[in-house]
């Protein structure tokens, strides 16, 4: 035998053992369906068992567990009658364990599917159960069944003899006839939430004599995507390595997230704008073998934890993520505004069926991508203010409220953000056509961005002068405070080099500090703003972390018209 398929039949055999151990036997253990289990012991103790059951739930989250403890309450020898709590231990709760009960008869409803099946079924369901005091029929994945079974079954489940139970399981209730619904009692199980699967593998792990990091529990909670045996088949694959301390190195070496890293530092890139270096990633990835669909569906994922950290905060129980990965995705989720997040998400959805159907996913991709990398939306002040000061709540709405003034342009927050790739290049910088005092004036934001982009703190310190004079090549630059008169002056040739460039023509560069006395001369016309109202207006927290975060200052105050 090759050793692979030594390897994959090791693992097979570890997981039919933990399996086995592990299965829940009671209602108490069965983890996280405290509510159908809570109903269901309502009902024997109130002698009100129905005679149909359809549990529908995806896989692993504990249909047919359920299923086999209902079985042992209604058939359990060491009482008289019908108990919430099956002894386990008599011949009855013994063998339905096993699954080979003679009373309990447990069927597979996608191999078993043909009208004969059923009728088959149905004239053993007239005999006595041989022990128990019910006949029980598990069904697992009855909308497997043909039309024509469908119809058998429902002439019973018409007319059930006292002595016959039925429980039926499946993971695509929809497919399951209406007239059949009707006539059971319908339990929806949910995914099992990720604390509780940590609970359970680290439940296991103790049991087992084997250590756990909580990062371990974390990340392979959220592999197992709320499906309790997926979790435990998991813990097989990786306990089959030998390994006595499970780390999160451990996990990731044995099992992996294909492209997780990867799908992380697009996103990143994305952040910086920097769409060769996306379409590079997105290379490796396809290289990896990952298809174009699931980079979209990773990206959806990886959007979405950044969406809800944006808006939810770093600390929050929506996100399955390790410490490690919380601080990188609240690093990354900075580098957007909610509402571009928000834009990443919907735009990708909506890609997701065009790369399904397309004959050339990639291309769709790709250009999706170069999409999201190059398109921004402007946050507007009031937004940015109420963010800043870390106010909860409503700004998740306030940001999609706030009209993204200006979308496509590069904004100057994205700009300002550090680069990962190290490429402090003046061929980064656009021409920013100027002829005049006026034309530089009116275009100031434009030359500050592109600055911004071949040298951040020089754009930085720009955003916070402007322009005084403007002929023959010389520009004179007015600084709003002491400090950027200072800065810039020592960033004078190198202003002179980069303007140069982006001005398309040589310029010499003098630094003039505005006079500190008296109102700032480029007071806005009309902006009626008191001492009164400044020391208002500076006792605001979003208002103090804006004129610190830009080394900003307050030059008029004016109210928002609809408010
Ligand atoms: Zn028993």
């Amino acid at each position: 035998m090759p050793p692979e398929n030594q390897t994959s039949k090791r693992w097979f055999m570890a997981y039919t053992v933990l399996a086995r151990r592990y299965r829940s036997q009671r209602f108490e253990d069965i983890a996280g369906q405290d509510a159908i289990s809570h109903t269901i012991k309502n009902a024997i103790l109130s002698e009100r068992v129905a005679h149909a059951y359809l549990f529908c739930g995806t896989r692993g989250v504990g249909k047919t567990t359920m299923a086999r403890v209902l079985a042992k309450a209604l058939n359990c020898q060491s009482v008289d009658a019908p108990t919430t709590d099956p002894c386990c231990e008599c011949e009855s709760c013994v063998a339905i364990n096993s699954g080979d009960d003679i009373d309990v008869i447990e069927i597979d409803g996608a191999s078993n599917n043909g009208v004969e099946n059923i009728r088959d079924l149905r004239q053993n369901a007239m005999y006595r159960p041989a022990r128990g005091r019910y006949k029980i029929y598990i069904i697992d994945e009855i909308h497997m069944l043909s039309t024509g079974a469908f119809n058998a079954l429902l002439k019973i489940l018409e007319e059930p003899p006292a002595h016959v139970k039925f429980i039926f399981a499946t993971t695509e209730p929809n497919k399951v006839l209406p007239t059949i619904q009707s006539r059971c009692q319908r339990f929806d199980f949910r995914s099992i939430d990720p604390q509780t699967i940590q609970q359970q593998v680290k439940m296991v792990l103790e049991s087992e004599g084997i250590g756990c990091e909580d990062d371990f529990a974390v990340a392979l909670s959220r592999l197992a995507n709320g499906s309790m045996r997926d979790a435990l088949s998991l813990l097989d694959q990786v306990l089959s390595t030998g390994e006595k301390n499970l780390t999160l190195e451990v996990l990731e070496n044995t099992l992996g997230e294909p492209g997780r890293a990867e799908i992380s530092r697009m996103t990143e890139l994305m952040g910086d704008s920097d769409a060769p270096e996306v379409l590079k990633v997105c290379d490796e990835l396809l290289k990896k073998g990952m298809s174009p669909e699931q980079v979209t569906d990773s990206l959806i994922d990886s959007f979405r934890d950044l969406m809800i950290t944006a808006s939810a905060g770093a600390k929050n129980s929506l996100i399955v993520q390790t410490a490690a990965e919380a601080e990188q995705t609240e690093r990354i989720a900075a580098k957007f505004d909610i509402a571009s997040l928000v834009y990443a998400v919907t735009t990708l959805e909506r890609m997701r069926g065009a790369v399904k159907k397309s004959d050339n996913p990639r291309a769709i991709l790709e250009a999706a991508l170069i999409r999201l990398t190059l398109s921004e939306h402007f946050i507007n002040v009031q937004t940015l203010a109420r963010q800043m000061a870390g106010g909860g709540g409503g700004k998740k709405n306030s940001a999609m409220q706030g009209k993204p003034a200006g979308a496509r342009k590069p904004s100057l927050k994205k700009a300002f953000a550090e680069k990962s790739s190290a490429g402090e290049k003046l061929e980064e910088a656009e021409n920013v056509r100027c002829e005049n005092l006026e034309e530089l004036k009116a275009r100031w934001e434009d030359v500050v961005r592109e600055t911004a982009k071949v040298n951040m703190s020089l754009g930085a310190n720009l955003s916070n002068a402007e322009p005084e004079s403007f002929e023959n090549g010389n520009l004179v630059l007015l600084a709003k405070t002491g400090i950027t008169g200072r800065l810039l002056q020592a960033k004078a040739q190198d202003a002179e080099k980069v303007f140069s460039k982006i001005l398309g023509a040589s310029v010499a560069v003098k630094v003039k500090q505005q006079e500190t006395s008296g109102e700032p001369a480029n007071k806005p016309k009309g902006a009626k703003s008191s001492l009164k109202d400044q020391k208002q207006a500076m006792k605001d927290p979003g208002v103090q972390k804006i004129l610190n975060t830009f080394n900003a200052q307050i030059i008029g105050i004016s109210r928002p018209k609809n408010q």
